[in-house]
């Protein structure tokens, strides 16, 4: 395609979502906000709603980035619980640890990649992924090393962009994401490219069907999705059983 970034090795595709994150650390938070129009905070609080935390629970915040799924589970898991923010990416893991203490919160924070967990069997209550699981380049490693870290009982959340279904806000939707987007991201974040990659990423995403049979495939089980905003998000669900 006219973006490049299709069909590229494996190799590069991991220099270039490394390259993409940590050009936009900094400016990460503000320009979710702008450029959700504040929405990715409700998509957030539903898919921690779909985790039905219990205090004392163990959780990964996988490709937690700057933690915003970490800060809605915190309060949730009480004294004894534990969660970890886990992310391949250096730069959103220090602004997020930063982020995270000046409002108080301590977690562990772990550089780790989705694809090979570096955890004992077992290890998890609950692992999120909040619109981490689109970049990761080998999903099906990744989801394999999610359902061998989680326990027995214990439940994945998948949050990510999908697949719009509603007719009419399809041409919306593309325009602002394939044309609107990358000229804020010019212009806020002086970072086209970065933008560009988004739209990219999500169109190559998996629809919600296929999201699913890959999580079948590796052995989750009760899967199911929720479609928010027609399609624009969905939240994936599986068990290890
Ligand atoms: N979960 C956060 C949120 O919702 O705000 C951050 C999402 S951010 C769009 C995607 C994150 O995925 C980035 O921080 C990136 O470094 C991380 N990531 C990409 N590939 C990864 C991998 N293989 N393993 C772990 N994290 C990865």
């Amino acid at each position: 395609t006219h973006f490049g970034f299709s069909q590229i090795p494996r190799s590069e595709k991991v220099r270039r979502v490394g390259q993409v994150f940590s050009s936009v650390a900094q400016r990460y938070d503000v320009m979710n906000d702008l450029m959700s129009f504040g929405l990715h905070r409700l998509w957030k609080r539903f898919a921690v709603e779909l985790a039905h935390i219990r205090p004392g629970q163990s959780v990964l915040d996988l490709a937690g980035g700057t933690g915003d799924l970490t800060r809605l589970i915190t309060p949730l898991i009480g004294e004894k619980g534990r969660v970890v923010l886990g992310d391949i990416n250096g730069a959103m893991l220090e602004v997020g640890r930063e982020r995270l203490l000046n409002e108080g919160i301590v977690v562990d924070v772990i550089q780790l990649n989705a694809e090979n967990l570096p955890f004992a069997n077992n290890s998890f209550d609950l692992i999120t992924i909040a619109f981490g699981l689109r970049n990761v380049t080998d999903k099906e490693a990744a989801l394999a090393s999610m359902y061998r870290v989680l326990k027995p009982g214990g439940r994945l959340i998948i949050l990510e962009f999908s697949q719009v279904y509603l007719p009419p806000l399809k041409p919306i939707y593309d325009l602002y994401s394939f044309r609107i987007l990358p000229l804020m991201g010019k212009l806020v974040a002086k970072d086209e490219d970065s933008y560009r990659y988004l739209a990219e990423s999500i169109r190559m995403h998996p629809d919600q069907e296929t999201l699913k049979n890959m999580l079948i495939d590796v052995g989750f089980e009760r899967c199911d999705y929720h479609n928010v905003d027609g399609g624009i998000v969905a939240v994936h669900r599986g068990f290890k059983l």
